[in-house]
């Protein structure tokens, strides 16, 4: 369950909502780009990080990840998606 502090929407204390958007989507989003790095040290001094991740991890197309949310690439976020699914399903079983 995402705590929304003080009964507002998380996303109002979003830090993100202070700077400019386009430094959350890079053109180069390896993990160790500048660019990235310099997202990243802004999700991190976020208070709302646990749930913006949280929320993107829940409804996020994994066909269309993008940008550096919650201080993760795309990539990283798809390691979290397949990391979080049960084992049944990574196996390729099929519940009878
Ligand atoms: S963690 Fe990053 S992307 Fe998420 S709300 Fe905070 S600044 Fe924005």
């Amino acid at each position: 369950m995402i705590r929304e502090p003080a009964g507002r929407d998380w996303r109002t204390f979003a830090l993100c909502a202070d700077v400019d958007p386009e430094i959350f989507y890079p053109v180069d989003v390896r993990a160790d780009a500048p660019a990235v790095q310099r997202a990243k040290r802004i999700c991190t001094s976020c208070p709302v990080q646990t749930s913006c991740l949280l929320d993107v991890m829940a409804g996020e197309d994994p066909a269309r990840r993008w940008g550096v949310i919650g201080a993760t690439t795309p990539d990283e976020r798809h390691a979290l998606f397949l990391a979080q699914r049960p084992a049944v399903v990574r196996s390729g079983a099929v519940a009878a």
